[in-house]
C-alpha cells in the first residue's frame, strides 16, 4: 500500500500546533466541500474531501497522531509501504478485533488508514467513543473588535455579530455518519451559526489585549458548557491622534512668534485639555511628550503623548505685523553679515 503524508495533506508543518492542524483542516475541508462544485471538479473535489477528512482524523486525535508520527518521518506520500507492527514502540500490535461487519470502506477511509487505525476507529465509533465525546467544552471563538480611543479609556457595552460555531446537527459532531464523511457539516463536526452577544468591555484595556468572555462562545456539546470567547482588542483609526501601541502622536501648529517667544497653549488630550508650556526656542519637529496622556497599556497605567512641532504663518496678517516681520528681515541680514 501506499504511504499517505497526511501533513502535506493539510498543508501544516510536521511541527503544527493542534490549532494549526484544526484551522488548515477547516479551511480545506470548506475549500472542498463537493456540494460546492460540479461536473469534473466536483469529483476531483470528493477525493481531496475524503483525503483531508483521513489526513484530520489521524492529525486531529492526539493518539493517533502519536502513532502515525511513531510509523517515521522518512516517509514520503506516494512510496510503497509496509505496515510492520512489530516495529511499533510501547507494545503496539496489530490485531484488527473489530465487528465483522463494519465497513470502514462506508467512511471512504483509505487502505493505509484502514491497516493502521482501523481497530481504533471502529472502537471510537461503537457506542463508547460517543458518549465518551459527549459531554464537551464547546468551541472557542476568536473575534477582534475595534473601540475609539475613548472606549478603550472608558469602556463600553457593545453588541457583536459573531459566527461562532456549534455541533452539528445531523452528525452531533461526530464528522461521519454511517453514510459517510457527513455533509451537513463538510465533516468538520461544527456548522458555523451567527449569533449576537452582548460583550461588556471594560475600562483600561490596551490595544493588543485579550479578553476572554466565558460561555460566549459556540455551544457546548452535549451538556458540556459553552466554549468561550477570546475578544482581541485593536485601536480604531483616530482623525485626531496617531495610534501607536499605547502613544498618541499629533501635529501642534504654533506661529513663529510662540516658538521663538514661548507660551503657553490649551491642548486637547483624550483625557481632555491641558495646558501646555512651549519653551522659547523650540524647534519645528520636535517632540513634545505629555506623560500618562495616550492610550490605557494594562494595569491602570497610561501611554504618552506625542505633540510633534509645526510652525505656521498665521494667514490674517496685519500691516503692522508685516512691518515688525520686516524689521526682524534687516536684522537678519545684519546678524548674519557680521
Ligand atoms: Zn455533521
Amino acid at each position: 500500500m501506499k504511504y499517505i503524508d497526511y501533513y502535506e495533506t493539510l498543508g501544516v508543518p510536521k511541527t503544527a500546533s493542534d490549532k494549526e492542524i484544526k484551522q488548515a483542516y477547516r479551511k480545506l475541508a470548506r475549500k472542498h466541500h463537493p456540494d460546492l462544485h460540479q461536473g469534473d471538479a466536483k469529483a476531483e473535489a470528493e477525493e481531496k474531501f475524503k483525503l483531508i477528512n483521513e489526513a484530520y482524523e489521524v492529525l486531529g486525535d492526539p493518539d493517533k497522531r502519536a502513532k502515525y508520527d511513531k510509523l517515521g518521518m522518512n516517509w514520503k506520500a506516494g512510496d510503497e509501504f509496509n505496515f510492520d507492527p512489530s516495529n511499533m514502540d510501547g507494545g503496539y500490535t496489530y490485531t484488527y478485533q473489530g465487528p465483522s461487519d463494519f465497513d470502514l470502506g462506508g467512511f471512504g477511509f483509505s487502505d493505509f488508514f484502514a491497516n493502521i487505525f482501523g481497530q481504533d476507529f471502529a472502537r471510537s465509533r461503537q457506542g463508547g467513543g460517543r458518549t465518551r465525546r459527549a459531554n464537551r467544552k464547546g468551541e472557542d471563538v476568536d473575534a477582534e473588535i475595534s473601540l475609539t480611543i475613548d472606549e478603550l479609556i472608558h469602556g463600553v457595552e457593545k453588541e457583536m455579530y459573531l459566527s461562532a460555531p456549534n455541533v452539528c446537527a445531523a452528525c452531533e459532531g461526530q464528522r461521519v455518519t454511517q453514510r459517510g464523511v457527513c455533509r451537513a457539516c463538510g465533516g468538520t463536526g461544527v456548522t458555523e451559526d451567527t449569533k449576537t452577544v452582548k460583550v461588556k468591555v471594560p475600562a483600561g484595556l490596551y490595544p493588543g489585549a485579550s479578553l476572554r468572555l466565558k460561555g460566549l462562545g459556540g455551544k457546548g456539546y452535549g451538556d458540556g458548557p459553552a466554549g468561550d470567547l477570546y475578544l482581541h482588542i485593536r485601536a480604531a483609526q483616530n482623525p485626531s491622534w496617531q495610534i501607536d501601541g499605547s502613544d498618541l502622536e499629533a501635529d501642534l501648529m504654533i506661529y513663529p512668534d510662540q516658538a521663538v517667544l514661548g507660551d503657553k497653549v490649551q491642548v486637547p488630550t483624550p483625557h481632555g485639555q491641558v495646558q501646555l508650556k512651549i519653551q522659547p526656542g523650540v524647534h519645528a519637529g520636535q517632540r513634545l511628550r505629555l506623560k500618562n496622556k495616550g492610550l490605557p497599556k494594562g494595569g491602570g497605567t497610561f501611554g504618552d503623548l506625542y505633540l510633534r512641532i509645526r510652525i505656521d504663518i498665521p494667514k490674517d496678517q496685519s500691516e503692522e505685523e508685516r512691518e515688525l516681520y520686516r524689521k526682524i528681515h534687516e536684522l537678519r541680514q545684519t546678524a548674519k553679515a557680521d
